[in-house]
């Protein structure tokens, strides 16, 4: 299997992974054109499409690659129903796609409806969790991201996370605004302003990395807990990850 990713607009990813017979699948494909010629470049077979949620810009080139592949099997969650959507699939599904099973999380917070599809190593988390952050809350509670984030962590050590933006970067400023003196966070931040020097892309990471580096998976983290009391005493896991989210929301 092949994995590429398709920058759209300001800073979405369109993953792709295709199979030696240059059979693909397309995440997300907020977009049709650059997805229709990379599809031309690599003379791919598009033999599905997967959808996280029903956010415009994961969802926005659906129906055009529908009218070119009208063979094309669209997997998503209900609230992507009427964004082209062939078959609705919800937690603990299975869908066979290149002849590999892809299990569905469901993982709300950002939408209700939002899911991630898991073949390991692939995860396509869509806007739940990114590279040094995660999705904000637009329609679900901190306490469901939470536990969304808590469903991805239990993933094994070298799971590839294919997230849908670019925001690594903006991430990691915010993660240093936090903890400043945090080794690991130090050295990916460094790491990833060079990538963005260079105008490479961050993604994707892998989640033992992740563990280390990004501030939402290290809610129960002494330095983060530490940083929290100064301003308030808070007991929950939960009620940490929304303070967290919250100072995100207004960094
Ligand atoms: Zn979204």
């Amino acid at each position: 299997m092949n994995l590429i990713s398709i920058p759209a607009f300001q800073d979405n990813y369109i993953w792709v992974l295709s199979d030696e017979e240059g059979r693909c699948v397309i995440v997300d494909p907020g977009d049709a054109a650059p997805v229709l010629a990379a599809i031309r470049e690599h003379q791919w077979q598009p033999e599905a499409i997967l959808l996280t949620h029903h956010h415009h810009d994961h969802v926005g080139g659906v129906k055009e690659l529908r009218q070119h592949f009208p063979g094309v099997v669209v997997y998503g969650p209900a609230e992507t129903q009427d964004k082209g959507t062939t078959v609705v699939v919800k937690e603990g599904d299975e869908v066979n796609v290149l002849g590999h099973k892809f299990s569905i999380l469901a993982t709300p917070g950002h939408t209700l409806g939002h899911i991630c599809f898991f073949s390991f190593p692939y995860l396509f988390c869509g806007d739940t969790l990114f590279s040094g952050g995660c999705g904000r809350l637009f329609e679900g509670t901190a306490t469901q991201m939470y536990q969304s984030l808590q469903k991805i962590n239990a993933l094994p050590d070298d799971t590839l996370i294919c997230c849908a933006h670019e925001y690594t970067l903006a991430n990691m400023k915010f993660s240093l605004s936090i903890l400043p003196q945090d080794k690991a966070i130090n050295d990916y931040y460094h790491k990833v302003n060079e990538l963005r020097a260079k105008n490479q892309i961050t993604l994707p990471v892998i989640l033992k990395n992740e563990r280390k580096n990004n501030l939402f998976l290290r809610i129960n983290d002494i330095d983060l807990i530490k940083e929290i009391d100064k301003e308030t005493k808070l007991q929950q896991s939960e009620a940490r990850f929304a303070w967290l989210r919250s100072k995100k929301d207004n960094f």
